[in-house]
């Protein structure tokens, strides 16, 4: 390991990693400064999204919507299958092998850009000197130094001082990713992006699933429509879900929490074996910034940035979830390329307004943009074509209808603003919209592009023709 740099990149997640491999190609001499440790005390690269997040979630989601598939829908295809059962030390067992798998790539993809992987704590004691600290004992290892530095610290759960976590009991997303059994009862507090995942992870696989959101309004930065439908399919499959519950406290047991909360005012309880509570998720600046190294936090706790990611300090930048904007593995890996382009050859890109959404619930959910409620409450006008899946063969034939796609196009120009999509493979079909929104399309140009038949995205075709009242496979 050499002690000077061009760049140092603290945190090997989305963001880190990712800015690591890009200014190595670019042909900068690079260093990514990771803490993040696995059962074994061995350096586990990849951040909250390979190791606690994005990864294990999807595998767990994949496995349980498999048993459910199995226990409910095979059989409308004809196929008959008795005693189904589900052994969840086996799907932990693949979900741990995915993300060993995954965390080892990323080591393989640092060493072969030849980037120098450093397992430490790294605190930036002043531009472009970065103190390394052991992860055990924190005892001062030394200090590397470059022309550059990015942080990359990312998000650490919040943690409620009336429901602090409490062993297997009360845990954040991390502990609901490693039940080892089906809780009878589960409580989830937030009904965000989280809760819905989680929630129906466990509620597939037989748990009774309570979610306490404080709101009343039910997924407010999704389209109007797509969370009304979506809290139309997750109520039919059985997650309870209590807008407007304010939770006030938890007394844990040996059997179990009892959730104190109030609605309208009314105190209520709720029982359960084990309580989620994924309330949202702050940045994670822990010691990372000496007192005169020049960067400064906002009120909410975020590193300050300006729009190209770069802080008060000089040729210091940041990304990821340590930062303003949406807290999105995709988000920050695009924030790591821009900077890692913009050190190197002075510019970068990175469009904040072609951003996806995805939630991994079935159905699932995906948007890019603005919804027309955005729109109107800018002062601004637009026209939307929608489509529903129930009328594509391709969804009746996988026996998945639910949901639709929504276009909104300008009024006056016809260019896509936003486009809000809830059914099958949602995650996959927004990608066409975000390239379309990238080439500043018009709703036209998708009505006039050619998509295969049968498939999904034959929804997001008739969307587009319904912007202009000419969906072909709907009575308009
Ligand atoms: P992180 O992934 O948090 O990585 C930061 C890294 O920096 C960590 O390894 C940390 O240990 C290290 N670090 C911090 N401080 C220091 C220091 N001082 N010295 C050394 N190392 C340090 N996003 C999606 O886009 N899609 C999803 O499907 C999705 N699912 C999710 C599911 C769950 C359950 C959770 C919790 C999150 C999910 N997210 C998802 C969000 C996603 O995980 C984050 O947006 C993403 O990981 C942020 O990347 P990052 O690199 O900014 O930070
Ligand atoms: P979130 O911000 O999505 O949702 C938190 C919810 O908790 C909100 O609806 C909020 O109103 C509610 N809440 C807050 N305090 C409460 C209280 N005291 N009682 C009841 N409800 C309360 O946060 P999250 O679900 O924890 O997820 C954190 C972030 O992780 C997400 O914002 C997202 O950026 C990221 N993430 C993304 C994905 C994905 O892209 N598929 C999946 C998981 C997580």
């Amino acid at each position: 390991m050499s002690d000077r740099y061009d760049v140092i990149v603290i945190g090997a997640g989305p963001a880190g990693y990712v800015a690591a491999i890009r200014c190595a190609q670019l042909g900068l001499k690079t260093a990514c400064v990771d803490r993040w440790s696995d059962v074994k005390g061995k350096a586990a690269l990849g951040g909250t999204c390979l190791n606690v997040g994005c990864i294990p979630s999807k595998a767990l989601l994949d496995s349980s919507e498999k048993f459910h598939e199995v226990s409910h829908t095979y059989k409308l295809h004809g196929i008959n299958v008795e005693n189904v059962s589900m052994d969840v030390a086996a799907m932990m067992k693949r979900k741990s092998k995915i993300v060993t798998m995954l965390t080892r790539g990323i080591a393989s993809l640092l060493k072969a850009n030849k980037i120098d992987s450093v397992h430490a704590h790294g605190k930036l004691v002043s531009p472009g000197t970065v103190e390394l600290y052991d992860v055990e004992t924190n005892e001062k290892q030394g200090e590397i130094t470059a022309g550059s530095v990015i942080l990359a610290s990312g998000s650490t759960p919040i943690e409620l001082s009336s429901i602090p976590f409490h062993g297997d009991r009360i845990v954040d997303s991390a502990g609901a990713l490693s039940f080892e059994e089906v809780p009878a009862r589960l409580g989830v507090v937030g009904a965000g992006v989280i809760g819905l995942e989680l929630g129906s992870v466990w509620n597939r696989l037989g748990a009774e699933v309570t979610v306490l959101e404080a709101l009343y309004d039910f997924l407010p930065t999704a389209d109007e429509e797509v969370a009304k439908e979506a809290a139309k399919q997750f109520s039919k499959q059985g997650l309870n879900i209590q807008l407007g519950a304010r939770v006030e406290s938890a007394q844990v047991s040996e059997n179990g929490v009892e959730v104190t909360y109030t609605v309208d005012g009314e105190e209520a309880r709720l029982a359960v074996d084990r309580l989620i509570v994924c309330v949202g998720r702050r940045p994670c600046t822990d010691n990372l910034l000496g007192e005169s190294c020049g960067v400064e936090l906002d009120e909410r706790g975020f590193i300050k940035v300006d729009d190209n990611c770069l802080t008060g300090a000089a040729n210091t930048y940041a990304i990821g979830d340590c930062v303003r904007g949406p807290m999105l593995a995709h988000k920050g890996s695009e924030e790591g390329v821009a900077v890692a382009e913009r050190i190197a050859n002075g510019t970068g890109h990175m469009n904040y307004e072609t951003v996806p959404w995805a939630i991994y619930t079935h159905p699932e959910i995906a948007w890019v943009g603005q919804t027309e409620k955005d729109v109107s409450a800018a002062g601004g006008k637009c026209k939307s074509g929608k489509f529903p899946f129930a009328a594509t063969g391709r969804a009746k034939a996988m026996e998945d209808t639910v949901g639709f796609v929504k276009v909104v196009a300008d009024a006056e120009t016809d260019r896509i603003i936003g486009v809000h999509i809830i059914g099958p493979h949602a995650s996959e079909l927004i990608a066409e919209a975000v390239v379309a929104m990238e080439y500043y399309a018009s709703s036209e140009d998708l009505a006039r592009t050619i998509h295969a038949h049968p498939t999904l995205s034959e929804a997001v075709h008739e969307a587009a023709l319904s912007v202009d009242g000419r969906g072909i496979h709907r009575v308009n």
